[in-house]
């Protein structure tokens, strides 16, 4: 079987949501795969529930755009306002541009998003091949209860968070590093109808409470991700043994485990060019977006184009967390979600330059798709 698309994105995470409606709302005719039945990725099916900042801690705005109104949407069936003084107080907790979400409240809002635009959606639909004519994507190779299906479309953006894509048509990867994590719902009284009582447990971003002798996952495959999660729920094991000994059952208990693998860093592409670490705070050429530090205020990284675009594959463009930022601050911030959405939102501007101008991604011009996000309000020099 073989369907024809202007654009085809692979995963339904916030990256892979972003550039959909970004395609379906240009008029493109659009295909959006997801192996789960959820979209959102890590956002819902990974419980990872807090939508980091908008704003560069210092009052100022730096991502607009479809990131924002999935910003806006994470919270729309409750819980969770955005904090009223983001921007008053410099330097404050309370002064950023974030929300904390309930997972499945997400989930409800994308549907919604995802139904008013024309998407093609694919859930329960495995990626699970390349074809390409030399160096061209023109294909791709999916699995689900129908069997195997070949899917066509004039461009291709790869928002697995994995680089599934890009690797299977042999672009240039690396692999990125976990320490292990878990973030889960307690069930317990106190978290009832303020937001989810979240159980978080193992390393922190920095790889800090790493449990010791727990495997680090250097390579993703299916050995490696089975091993890594049973580990993290055998983390949780030990955790409420420990807590049902010392308290009543009914206040602690696991009510809801992630579905996906809790991989902050996995495989990412080489670029055209990359996101550098001691890149922030300055102009860069090329740029197409801002990406906040969201640790602490005052640092800014603006988005190279050549960071969603692979060497050598043609055709095809990333988004999310499987783009080229160097391992470091740089990834550490262009993996999150609001970034996440965002190159989602500016992989799907080029696409729909590409198809129009019957090319490919990696000869659109930074001005046409400077044009585009001008109107679209999204910055991308300080
Ligand atoms: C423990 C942990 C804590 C974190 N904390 C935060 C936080 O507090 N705030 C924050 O903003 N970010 C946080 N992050 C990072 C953030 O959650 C992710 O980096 C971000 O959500 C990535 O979005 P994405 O769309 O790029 O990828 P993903 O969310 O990984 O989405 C990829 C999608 O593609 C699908 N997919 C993958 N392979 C295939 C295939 N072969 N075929 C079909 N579908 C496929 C997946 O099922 C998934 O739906 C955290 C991450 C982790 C692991």
């Amino acid at each position: 079987m073989m369907e024809k698309y202007d654009v085809l994105v692979a995963g339904a995470g916030v990256a892979g949501i972003a550039a959909a409606l970004e395609c379906a709302r240009s008029g493109m005719k659009t295909a959006l795969i997801e192996k789960t039945i959820l979209p959102g990725g890590l956002a819902t099916s990974g419980l990872v529930n807090i939508y980091l900042p908008l704003c560069d801690g210092n009052g100022r705005q730096v991502i607009h755009g479809i990131s924002e109104e999935l910003l806006k949407g994470s919270i729309k069936y409750g819980p969770g306002a955005i904090p009223s003084g983001w921007n008053g107080v410099p330097g404050r907790k309370e002064s950023r541009y974030m929300v904390i979400f309930s997972p499945s409240s997400f989930v409800l809002a994308i549907d919604e998003l995802l139904e008013n635009e024309n998407i093609d959606v694919w859930y329960d639909t495995q990626i699970c091949g390349a074809i390409t004519r030399g160096s061209r994507l023109t294909g791709i190779e999916v699995l689900n209860k129908s069997g195997k299906i070949a899917l066509k479309a004039s461009c291709f953006i790869d928002a697995t968070g994995d680089a599934d894509i890009a690797n299977f048509a042999g672009a240039e990867c690396e692999q990125g590093e976990n320490r292990l994590s878990i973030w889960s719902i307690n069930g317990s009284s106190k978290g009832q109808g303020s937001s989810p009582d979240m159980l978080r447990l193992g390393a922190d971003d920095s790889g800090r409470g790493h449990p010791e002798n727990a495997p680090v996952l250097r390579e993703i495959n299916g050995k490696n991700t089975t091993a890594f999660v049973l580990e993290s729920r055998r983390l949780l094991r030990r955790h409420y043994d420990r807590k049902q000994k010392a308290h009543s059952r009914e206040n602690e208990y696991p009510l809801s485990l992630p579905t996906m693998a809790q991989f902050r860093t996995t495989r990412k592409i080489r670029g055209m060019s990359s996101i550098r670490n001691d890149a922030f705070n300055r102009n860069i050429d090329d740029s197409v977006g801002i990406m906040p530090e969201w640790r602490f205020a005052g640092k800014v990284w603006e988005v190279p184009y050549g960071s969603i675009v692979p060497v050598k594959i043609k055709g095809l463009l990333v988004a999310g967390r499987c783009l080229d930022a160097e391992t470091g601050d740089a990834w550490n911030v262009a993996r999150v979600i609001p970034c996440a959405a965002l190159t989602g939102q500016i992989a799907g501007v080029s696409a729909v330059l590409a198809v129009r101008n019957k090319t490919t991604p990696d000869n659109v011009g930074i001005g046409d798709i400077r044009k585009s996000l001008d109107r679209r309000g999204i910055i991308y020099h300080m």
